[in-house]
């Protein structure tokens, strides 16, 4: 029987809180509803019973929230290996090739198959139109209502889950921490709106909870993504690695607004410029491909002209573009920026960059398996190594589908073999609570904090002696916390807290500069770091860092 919060020193998060306590019972739990979760629950419910667990809205995901597009060689001009030379060459070397080749390899055939399940993907002449964007060699985007292609990408899918009527849904329900019983993940302990807690238990657990942009204070990111999954996993003692890498986009709407709406790298695919606050292009001669330059080497030249200018932000310039045009392709923008009392057609567009993909993950094998028995893992809680250290552009979708999928095949493999997976009895006790809590004023100050500080020291460009103001910083907040209630606010500012401490000190180990790592105090590239660093909990409560050689996994 797992044994949740017998001691202070245990790893779940859930220690201490106490209510009756529901239980269900599936052969694959999937957390999460974006591309990653939908692909992966769709799949096994052909096989299994699937219970899919979320904590927000469908429309509330990353998935959704995404416009350019899903990138894969489709075109004649095209090629896997062409993909493949892009995303490495983006990934500064860190990538896992072997992942790669799957990704754009298996890419075409997922795309087409979203198609046949029903995603509307723009088309001229019956011909896929394919977009330009950053760091791709030749145009590979393919895209869905002009700049809308997540809402249409996870409409498709929930609709033919839906359909399908084998995925037995359960949305606002909070994963709080995955089950484990003797080293192996069980299930997924979830708290219900009505403050119960519910234990889904399963044969295999899929954890796909997306990102954690929310760690910064300017972020694309949907409000859901705190990092849940990942902080689960880590207090599970499953291997994360690549925690240092945060992206940024460049083109955030410059505003307070969280999330801050999105301005998409196709616009500038489709010719727009950036220019600093006197009107000068500023990417013109840094790279060959200017403004389609890789994120981290746009966003870098970024800062240094805000810096320079001293302002906190630049200017995106599609005016020379033609009106109809930005219209039809870029509805989703056009009308947001117009909501924001911004003309696209006429007027210069403020941006800055804000947190938007996290390339540290669980990490996983090349079939999405983690390196907990029972637990899988897909999508942008995943390091499959697909995106070394600094994600292409639009591969992220294309990771959701290819390896939602193989997390499929595996569990297959799995249950095939006797007598390893039985189902476990679904027993489960709670001790009493007395958990004090904070006050939602305390858990909103220290969130904000959280965000600033990490805004500020481990955001774009970090130092030694700024990511230990940082370090010190995060001690103090998590020190002046009371242990936290059952409410959703304050477990996730827990997650933040323990994701920003792994960002911290991964960021601490990494001395040089790296795809979206941007070391003040070391800023060459340094080949002694052609390695990746992982990370646990070991069963003390006490992180354990591994530096791993290139292809080298933490249990080798
Ligand atoms: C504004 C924006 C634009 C983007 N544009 C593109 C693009 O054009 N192309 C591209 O490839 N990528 C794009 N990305 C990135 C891409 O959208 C994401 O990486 C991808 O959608 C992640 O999918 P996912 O399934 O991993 O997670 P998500 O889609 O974020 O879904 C996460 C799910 O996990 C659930 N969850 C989280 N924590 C818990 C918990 N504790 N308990 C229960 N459920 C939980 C959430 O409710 C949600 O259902 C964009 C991202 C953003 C933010």
């Amino acid at each position: 029987m797992p044994d949740l919060g017998s001691s202070s020193s245990h790893p779940y998060l859930a220690n201490g809180l106490s209510r009756d306590l529901r239980c269900r019972s599936y052969d694959v739990v999937v957390v999460g509803g974006g591309v990653g979760g939908l692909t992966a629950a769709m799949g096994a419910a052909a096989s299994w019973s699937v219970g899919l667990l979320t904590k927000a809205g469908f429309d509330e995901t990353a998935t959704f929230f995404a416009q350019g597009g899903i990138a894969a060689a489709l075109a004649p001009y095209d090629s896997p290996e062409l993909h493949l030379r892009d995303t490495l060459a983006a990934g500064a070397g860190l990538c896992d090739e072997e992942a790669v080749k799957v990704l754009v390899q298996e890419g075409p055939d997922r795309v087409y198959r979203l198609e046949r399940l029903g995603t509307k993907f723009d088309k001229l002449d019956g011909q896929l139109i394919l977009a330009s964007e950053g760091a791709h060699s030749v145009p590979r985007i393919v895209h869905a209502g002009g700049d809308a292609t997540g809402s249409v990408v996870e409409g498709a899918l929930v609709e033919a889950m839906v359909a399908g009527r084998r995925v037995a849904l359960h949305e606002d329900e909070f994963v709080v921490d995955l089950i484990m019983r003797e080293g192996r993940v069980v299930g997924a302990l979830s708290l219900s709106p009505d403050g119960g807690f519910t234990a889904s238990f399963a044969r295999a657990v899929v954890l796909a909870t997306g990102g954690a942009g929310q760690l910064f204070a300017n972020t694309t990111n949907p409000p859901a993504a705190t990092g849940d999954g990942h902080a689960m996993a880590f207090r599970a003692g499953a291997w994360l690695r690549d925690m240092e890498f945060m992206q940024f986009h460049p083109t955030a709407f410059y505003c307070s607004e969280n999330p801050a709406l999105l301005v998409t790298e196709a616009l500038r695919g489709a010719g727009a410029y950036l220019r600093d606050i006197h009107g000068e292009r500023f990417m013109l001669g840094i790279h060959p491909q200017a403004e389609l330059a890789p994120r981290d080497v746009v966003v870098r030249r970024m800062k240094e002209v805000m810096d320079r200018d001293q302002v906190d932000h630049v200017l995106l310039d599609a005016r020379h573009l033609a009106c109809v045009d930005l219209r039809d392709k870029f509805p989703t923008v056009t009308q947001g920026l117009r909501a924001r009392g911004v003309d696209l057609c006429t007027q210069l567009v403020p941006v800055s960059p804000a947190s938007h993909y996290f390339m540290g993950g669980v990490i996983t094998d090349l079939w999405g398996r983690t390196s907990l028995p029972g637990l899988w893992a897909c999508g942008e809680v995943a390091s499959t190594g697909v995106h070394g250290a600094n994600r292409l552009a639009s591969n992220s979708l294309l990771e959701g589908l290819v390896f939602g999928e193989r997390v499929v095949h595996d569990i297959e493999r799995s249950f095939r073999v006797p007598g390893l997976l039985e189902p476990p009895e679904p027993i489960l006790s709670l001790p009493a609570t007395n958990a004090p809590g904070n006050s939602e004023g305390d858990v909103a100050a220290a969130r904000e904090r959280l965000a600033l500080t990490m805004s500020r020291l481990c955001g774009i460009v970090r130092s030694e002696a700024a990511l230990c103001e940082a370090r010190r910083t995060v001690k103090e907040i998590r020190g002046a916390l009371r242990p936290p209630r059952a409410r959703v606010a304050e477990l996730e500012l827990v997650n933040l807290l323990t994701l920003a401490e792994l960002m911290i000190e991964s960021a601490l180990r990494r001395q040089e500069s790296r795809g979206v790592h941007l070391r003040s105090d070391y800023p060459e590239r340094d080949g002694r770091w052609l390695k990746n660093i992982a990370v646990r909990r070991e069963n003390a409560g006490k992180r354990s860092f591994r530096v791993l050689e290139r292809g080298e996994r933490p249990d080798d």
